[in-house]
């Protein structure tokens, strides 16, 4: 740790360095330049999970239900993102998407999602045919779509990179492997426990991705949710079969989980993934196969919520898990949207895992959502589009402290 840091008193502490912690620490700086601020991460560089290791996709908010969070959040934070990583050259590029129904079944629920995306007053988006469709993208087989030309591709590390320069330009600091254990009031302030140091803060927020029940815990906060890790698993084409894709084809959203569907993603670093699928992980930040932690795995099953919500949906488990073993079943569902694409075309790519906040009935909690204490703000549900929303939900925190102040001062 720099020394200037040593022992000092902050007007925020923020815990973690994923796009959430950074927005926040980057929106607070511009709007307190006196508060000196400072983020605690336990890895040793930024984006080192949920951020780092998603699909890079910069969603519309087309799917989302009008009103909530997530739209509103999303929209907004897609037109803050496009105009910061414009005027800080973040790699990003808005190529648009195509959302695709290869049945007849399918295009009601196509129809559905247009309407929201019309309700939600997404720009430009078109229903459209197998002609224009196979004008987009030449190797779909659909029989409609919707074209979304606001979607785009962002280096999302890359953009967290210039928001910790921002950070520390403003003279506020971000620390690594600094992992948060305890979080105590003490006088009129807080006692922020890590491994290495006690720091004091008057505020905390807690932007802690894949362990933020565990964070509001230490802070004496029950939260009425539990984070179940759901691993997303990858294949990257090979670069002879790039030519299939030009930009991202989604199929239908999965009807009863917040999850988008396999689907091709041009990076916006180079080179086109092919997922992610959805099975439940043994390990919060396990990204091997097989990846187990006893003391994680073994919260998961004393949570009643898992089970509930495991008996639930055990067919779309057991279909999971086998899209997770055999890639050849993996392949059959992107051959639903390109036909094409052969088991030789692709490579395993890096895995990420998504935090889903379950509710102990087994609701899954699908909008974002905060958790205020005293002095402390909980961040305990931000899955997806929570990174195209970064700067929004930045923005939400900032409104959450300003209530807060209101009823106690906090700087
Ligand atoms: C497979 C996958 C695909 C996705 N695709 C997209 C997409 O295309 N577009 C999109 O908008 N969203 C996508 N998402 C969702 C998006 O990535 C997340 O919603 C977003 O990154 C959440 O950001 P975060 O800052 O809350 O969490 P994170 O990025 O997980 O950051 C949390 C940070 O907190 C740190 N931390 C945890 N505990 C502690 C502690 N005790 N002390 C100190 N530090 C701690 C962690 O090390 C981590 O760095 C995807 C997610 C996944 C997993």
């Amino acid at each position: 740790m720099s020394s200037s840091t040593e022992q000092k008193h902050y007007n925020y502490i923020i815990v973690g360095a994923g796009i959430v912690g950074l927005s926040t620490a980057y929106k607070l700086s511009l709007t307190q330049p006196d508060a000196n601020i400072l983020v605690l991460e336990k890895e040793h560089k930024v984006a080192a999970h949920q951020t780092g290791k998603n699909s890079g996709v910069i969603h519309s908010g087309i799917y989302y239900m009008p009103g909530s969070y997530k739209a509103r959040l999303c929209i907004n934070g897609r037109h803050q993102l496009v105009e910061f990583c414009t005027e800080h050259e973040v790699e990003i590029d808005v190529c648009g998407k195509v959302i695709v129904a290869t049945e007849e079944e399918e295009l009601g629920r196509l129809e559905k999602i247009y309407q929201r995306g019309l309700e939600n007053e997404i720009e430009g988006i078109e229903k459209i045919g197998r002609e224009r469709l196979k004008e987009l993208e030449p190797y779909v087989e659909g029989i409609a779509a919707i074209h979304v030309p606001c979607s785009g591709i962002v280096d999302f590390a890359g953009m967290c990179e210039k928001l910790k320069e921002l950070i520390e330009k403003s003279g506020n600091h971000v620390e690594f492997g600094y992992e948060v254990q305890g979080i105590h009031q003490n006088g009129e302030g807080l006692k922020v426990k890590t491994q290495k140091q006690i720091f004091h803060t008057d505020f905390l927020i807690n932007c802690a991705g894949l362990y933020c029940d565990h964070v509001a815990k230490s802070g004496g906060v029950q939260s009425p949710v539990q984070i179940v890790p759901f691993k997303g698993e990858y294949y990257e084409l090979k670069p002879e079969a790039e030519y299939l894709v030009r930009n991202l084809i989604y199929p239908l959203p999965h009807k009863d989980f917040p999850f988008l569907g396999v689907h091709f993603t041009r990076m916006a670093l180079g080179g086109i993934e092919c997922g992610p699928n959805a099975v439940p992980s043994f390990k919060r930040e396990g990204y091997g196969k097989l990846s187990f932690d006893l003391k994680e795995a073994t919260e998961m099953f004393n949570f009643p919520g898992f089970w509930k919500l495991s008996f639930k949906h055990w067919r779309m488990g057991v279909d999971e898990y086998h899209r997770s073993l055999s890639k050849k079943a993996f392949v059959k569902g992107l051959q639903k949207l390109i036909p094409e694409v052969r088991e030789e075309h692709l490579k395993v790519a890096p895995t990420g895992v998504r935090a889903m906040a379950l509710k102990p009935d087994g609701e899954i909690l699908d909008d974002f959502y905060f958790e205020v204490a005293e002095r402390q703000i909980h961040v305990l549900n931000a899955p997806s589009p929570a990174a195209t929303a970064g700067l929004a939900i930045a923005d939400e925190i900032m409104k959450k402290i300003n209530e807060v102040s209101k009823l106690k001062p906090i700087l």
